[in-house]
């Protein structure tokens, strides 16, 4: 036996946000099917088909959206405190070094004492890297 649930539905008859309750449908004593009745106005509606039921809400786009800003804003902060970006951090060919205190930092690493590079002083490492080494 279904259990009785409640449904929603925008009445037709009478305009509301409502819910519908199935009614079964006998023909004498079989049951032949349901029927949805409107909990507001009582309308009966004949068959799933007619029943005004509310369609699913997409999804907001705006909260995604915000949900994704949310996101990439964490990640360039997290990113920025990161030793690479930091005017501390050492670099040689076997070791990434924090420059204040000379303990061994990986570049994602982040740290309290994080100080951002200066723009010029990455451009200027970036192309110091890309000279061939002899
Ligand atoms: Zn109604």
């Amino acid at each position: 036996m279904m259990a009785a649930v409640s449904l929603e539905i925008v009445c037709s008859a009478c305009g509301a946000d409502s819910l519908v309750r199935r009614v079964p449908k006998y023909e004498g004593f079989k049951k032949i099917g349901e029927k949805f009745a409107c909990v507001s106005c009582g309308h009966e509606y004949d068959s799933e088909d007619t029943t005004p039921f509310k369609t699913k809400r997409a999804p907001s786009i705006f909260g995604e959206e915000d949900r994704l800003k949310k996101v990439d804003l964490f990640a360039i902060d997290e990113k920025h405190r990161n030793c690479r970006y930091c005017q501390h951090y050492v670099v040689n060919p076997f070791t990434q070094r924090c420059g204040l205190d000379s303990r061994i930092v990986q570049a994602t690493d982040s740290c309290d004492k994080f100080e951002k590079m200066a723009e010029e002083q990455k451009i200027a490492g970036e192309d110091r890297k890309k000279e061939p080494t002899l």
